[in-house]
Order: C-alpha cells, then sequence, then structure tokens
C-alpha cells in the first residue's frame, strides 16, 4: 500500500506548450500585419535517417503553426563534411534565415563539432556553437539550449522556488545536463551534477528539491530516490520494444513529489516550443525588430 503524503502534479507540457506558441504566433502576426517578413528557421538534414526526417518534419510544422517560415536544405547520406559546411556558409549569408538548425546524428565521417562551430552564433538556435556555450557559462544574455529552457520553463510556469533550492541534475551532456545546471545556477539552487560514476547517486537525489534527470537509462529514478515534495523533471526519452520510458518510475513518484514531467507530453513539447522561441529572439536580435 503506497503512502501518499501530498498530491502530485502531473505536468501538462503539451497544453503550457500549446499557450506560448499561441503567444509566439500572436508575436509573429504583428510582424506580418506589418509587412514586414517573419522569422524563419532553416533545417539542414544529412541522409535519409527517419527518425530525423521525422524530428525535421515536427519542427518544421511547428514553424507554419506560428506562423513562422521554415526552410529545409537536405542533403545525400553521402555527403562529406565540406558539403554540409558549405551549406551552413551559405545559410549564415542569407539575410532572410534567422535560425539554423543541423538535425543530429550526423554521418560518420561529419564531426558534429566542427559543423556548429561553422554556424554563425547570431543564428545558432540550437545552442551548440562554442560562443553559445560560452556565454551561458559567463551569464551573459544568449541564446541557449532547448531542452533546458523548457524545464527551467516548467519549473517556473509551476510556480517551483528555484533560489536557495538543492538541485540535482542527473546526466552532464553539452545538451542537456551541463546547461540546465548553469541555468539552474544562475537562478541561485545549489547544484549537484551526477553522471555514469557518481557514487551514492540515490542518497543524492534524496536531497534534492529539484531533481532533473537527463540519462536515457529506463526508470532510473525509484520513488525512494525522491524526496517529499520535489519537483521532478524527467527529460529521458528511451525506447523499450517500441514502448518509449522515461528515467523516472512516474507513476512510482505520484504522492512523493509535487511536481513530475510525464515522458509523453512533458519535457518534449516545449523543447520545440523553446526552438520556436529562440528563432523569434534571434530575429529580433538580428533586424532590431
Ligand atoms: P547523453 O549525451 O547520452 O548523456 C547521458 C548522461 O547520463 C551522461 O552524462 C552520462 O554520464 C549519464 N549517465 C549514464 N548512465 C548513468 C547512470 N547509470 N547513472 C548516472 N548517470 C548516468 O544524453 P543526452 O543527450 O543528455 O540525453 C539524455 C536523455 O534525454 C536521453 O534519453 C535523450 O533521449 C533525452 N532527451 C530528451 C529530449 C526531449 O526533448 N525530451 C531532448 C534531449 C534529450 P557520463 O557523462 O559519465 O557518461
Amino acid at each position: 500500500m503506497s503512502d501518499q503524503t501530498q498530491e502530485t502534479i502531473v505536468v501538462d507540457g503539451l497544453a503550457l506548450a500549446q499557450d506560448i506558441r499561441k503567444q509566439l504566433s500572436e508575436e509573429v502576426a504583428k510582424y506580418a500585419a506589418a509587412g514586414k517578413r517573419v522569422p524563419c528557421l532553416a533545417v539542414v538534414l544529412v541522409g535519409d535517417d527517419p527518425a530525423s526526417a521525422s524530428y525535421i518534419k515536427g519542427k518544421q510544422r511547428a514553424c507554419s503553426q506560428v506562423g513562422m517560415e521554415a526552410i529545409e536544405r537536405h542533403l545525400p547520406a553521402s555527403s562529406s563534411e565540406q558539403d554540409v559546411l558549405l551549406v551552413v556558409q551559405e545559410l549564415n549569408l542569407d539575410d532572410s534565415v534567422d535560425g539554423i538548425l543541423v538535425q543530429l546524428p550526423l554521418p560518420k565521417g561529419i564531426d558534429p563539432n566542427t559543423i556548429a562551430a561553422a554556424i554563425d552564433p547570431a543564428k545558432d538556435v540550437d545552442a551548440l556553437h562554442p560562443n553559445t556555450a560560452g556565454k551561458l557559462l559567463l551569464g551573459t544574455p544568449t541564446l541557449a539550449a532547448c531542452t533546458p529552457l523548457g524545464a527551467m520553463e516548467i519549473l517556473d510556469r509551476y510556480g517551483i522556488e528555484i533560489e536557495g533550492a538543492n538541485a540535482v541534475v542527473i546526466g552532464r551532456s553539452n545538451i542537456v545536463g551541463k546547461p540546465v545546471s548553469l541555468m539552474l545556477q544562475s537562478k541561485n539552487a545549489t547544484v549537484t551534477m551526477c553522471h555514469s560514476k557518481t557514487r551514492n547517486l540515490k542518497e543524492i537525489c534524496q536531497q534534492a528539491d529539484i531533481l532533473v534527470a537527463a540519462v536515457g537509462v529506463p526508470r532510473l529514478v525509484k520513488a525512494d530516490w525522491v524526496k517529499p515534495g520535489a519537483a521532478v523533471i524527467d527529460v529521458g526519452v528511451s525506447n523499450i520494444d517500441g514502448k518509449l520510458v522515461g528515467d523516472v518510475d512516474t507513476d512510482g513518484v505520484l504522492g512523493i513529489a509535487r511536481i513530475v514531467t510525464p515522458h509523453r507530453r512533458g519535457v518534449g513539447p516545449m523543447t520545440i516550443t523553446m526552438l520556436l522561441r529562440n528563432t523569434l529572439t534571434a530575429y529580433r536580435d538580428r533586424t532590431g525588430e
């Protein structure tokens, strides 16, 4: 029998994402009504990986939903690093393009860091350029990684106090773990970053007022890892026999956590929404509109 201590709010990331997309579309509509060009995202796909193609389509669809333009550059899987760099350079020079996203993973032989470093930082809506990462570290205003931005937006919209909180982040990737740790720290949380070599992970998690899991290990975080009243953000997505599973035992933490993001309709819809917001931000910064 479960010893339920409090009602847990299951975050509705889709509703939140739709709410923000509505605001974004109103802002984009103002530019269109004034006869100005609308923000434009360029997505680069190399090869024919079905999952990547589907992600790209989702991003393009999201752009058109909010009235933004989306263009696609599709290169064959046989492309060289130089081929991809040339496309990035062309998009850098195209004044009608505000954001550039190169879909990962790239085929073997193409270094994603080299490609990221070639993107104009002013158009770096996926926040992978070293300048962008460096600015986040220094605390200077910058475009920032979309999934961490989405996680922060969820904490904000659900009224989670960050200042002074013990935040534990499991995972230290450049795309999620590191940036979300920096964002939490910049909001005055005391942040512990954990990874595959961390000892006593369970005990560290038990101290967390805010627990972010960005690992990719199905249901790593068990109910007894979670402090009563904690905010639990589950970023992880694993595919187990065709079924998507998160890093957190979501059902197990019901009645313990204050909020928890489900692995579907949680952080995911917020990630694309933050990409749209980054594209609008890049447009404004570039055009001065
Ligand atoms: P990643 O680059 O593979 O990093 C995983 C991190 O987890 C690494 O830092 C690794 O530690 C750590 N780790 C692995 N096993 C661990 C364990 N048993 N205990 C503690 N730490 C462990 O992954 P990522 O790109 O950050 O993505 C993480 C997860 O989020 C994946 O499931 C991904 O699919 C998902 N994701 C979801 C979204 C979304 O929009 N919902 C967006 C991005 C990613 P080491 O550094 O020591 O190797």
